[in-house]
């Protein structure tokens, strides 16, 4: 079987189907590929306000659909006595001020039912197992890609299947078929090295407002000995709760002990309902050093992720989506699309943002200066409010304070995110 798309959109989670709406809204003829059935679970529940642009171009709105107000984070160290919030409304002037937080499965099939509403072709059910451009055993007019059916049933329904485009998007986040295939991706090892985590359902409505410090949601985010914990209130008397470790040997018990171990959390789910045992992800953090070349590009996690501390995951994979949905219906308008640089001017804006986040967690892990600036009794205000902008996401402004002084180690931001753009990141990247 052969079919012919505009564009080709491997994956539907966020930066697949915001891609693929985007690229339909203008008239692009879709295709997405997606292996599971929707709505599946998926860990990343807490998202940030820079993406509030994009569903407003989607037509969508996360509020009237119930997802949960987030306004902004907390900060814990119980070791210490350490509380503070860092409201989105603090940030410096023109950070959008809130957020949401989401349960993935119902989120990600709210989204992906846009794509289908929008126009593009969706198809569950169907792993990507190759992808041929024209730098690897493909033509140089077109690419294709084939599929197996995911479940054996459907094999017999579907069977194996064959899809020509003009340009294909690798939105396979941690699975990364393109890099993983090329072996360019390249372990973040500094980071944290295994997450557990779960949902805790029927919490008791006296711990309401302590949830809630913020009369709405907020993330809470915890300093323990081996690593950090992250609490998610999702609404509906649910709640998110997952470790992450520095340790290696992630095992799911470690979570049970975190909790046992925070009066805050014990509190939390004291007489809860956790949904299931603990899931366990190990080595997550990544780049890829060639995010894309002749007719393909990575966006979202296939692009690059980087340790969950700061919840910077969907909301830069729908950014970065948004902007090559924009790119490409501009070279699709004027068969530009086969260029191998097409793509240089969004890496490089990605890769702003991923080096901030890569060294504020840098920061988070090595430094004490978030620490510091987190329980001070005194912090210096500009600088808490240029960290607010950043962690709302807010990160392509050149008036934050705080950014610069993060940044100024060139050398400490090459370490971290080196090469990120086809092997050619120094010189353009100094220029940002
Ligand atoms: C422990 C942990 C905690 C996190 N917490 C947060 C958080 O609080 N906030 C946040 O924003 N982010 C968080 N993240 C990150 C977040 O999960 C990701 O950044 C986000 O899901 C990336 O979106 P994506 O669309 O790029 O990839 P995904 O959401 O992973 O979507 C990729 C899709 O591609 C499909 N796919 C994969 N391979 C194939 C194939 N061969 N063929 C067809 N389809 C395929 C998958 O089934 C999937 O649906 C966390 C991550 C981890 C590991």
């Amino acid at each position: 079987m052969s079919q012919d798309f505009d564009v080709i959109v491997i994956g539907g989670g966020p930066a697949g189907s915001t891609v693929a709406s985007l690229l339909a809204q203008k008239g692009v003829s879709v295709l997405v590929l997606e292996k599971d059935h929707f709505p599946r679970f998926h860990i990343g529940e807490s998202l940030l306000p820079c993406d509030l642009p994009i569903f407003d171009r989607l037509g969508l709105d996360p509020g009237q659909a119930g997802f949960l107000f987030k306004a902004g984070a907390e900060f814990l160290d119980e070791r210490v006595g350490g509380h503070t919030v860092y409201e989105f409304a603090d940030a410096l002037p023109g950070t959008p001020d809130h957020a949401y937080q989401v349960d993935r499965a119902t989120f990600d099939h709210w989204l992906l039912t846009r794509s289908r509403q929008l126009g593009a072709t969706v198809r569950e059910g169907e792993r990507v197992i190759e992808v041929l451009t024209p730098e690897n055993g493909g033509d140089p007019s077109g690419v294709t890609v084939r599929t197996t059916a995911t479940h054996a049933t459907e094999r017999e329904r579907i069977a194996d299947a064959s899809y020509r485009a003009r340009y294909v998007v690798d939105a396979t986040g941690q699975d990364a078929v393109i890099g993983r295939r090329e072996k360019t991706t390249r372990p973040l090892e500094d980071f944290g090295l295994g997450a557990a985590f779960t949902h805790f359902e029927q919490l008791d409505p006296a711990i309401d407002h302590e949830l809630c410090v913020t009369a709405r949601g907020t993330i809470k985010v915890l300093f323990v000995d081996d690593g950090w914990v992250w609490a998610i209130p999702l609404g509906g008397r649910k709640i998110s709760i997952g470790l992450v470790s520095r340790r290696r040997g992630i095992k799911g018990e470690w979570l049970d002990q975190a909790i046992a171990a925070s009066p805050f959390l014990t509190r939390v789910t004291m007489g809860a309902e956790r949904v299931r045992k603990p899931t366990v992800l190990a080595s997550w953090s990544f780049h890829n050093a060639k995010q894309h070349g002749a007719r393909w590009t990575c966006t979202g996690d296939s692009a690059c992720f980087i340790d969950p501390v700061f919840s910077s995951g969907v909301s830069l994979g729908m950014v970065g989506a948004a902007d090559v949905a924009d790119t490409l219906i501009e070279a699709l308008a004027t068969n530009d699309e086969g260029r191998d640089d097409l793509m240089d001017p969004h890496a490089l804006k990605m890769m702003h943002a991923y080096t901030t986040f890569a060294t504020l967690v840098n920061s988070w892990y090595h430094t004490t200066l978030l620490h510091t600036l987190f329980f001070s009794p005194e912090p210096n205000l500009e600088w808490k409010k240029g960290l607010t902008s950043i962690l709302a996401g807010d990160v392509w402004r050149d008036d934050n304070a705080f950014q610069t002084m993060l940044l100024a180690s060139k050398r400490r931001r090459k370490e971290l995110v080196p090469d990120l753009v086809s092997g050619k990141a120094t010189a353009p990247f100094d220029a940002l």
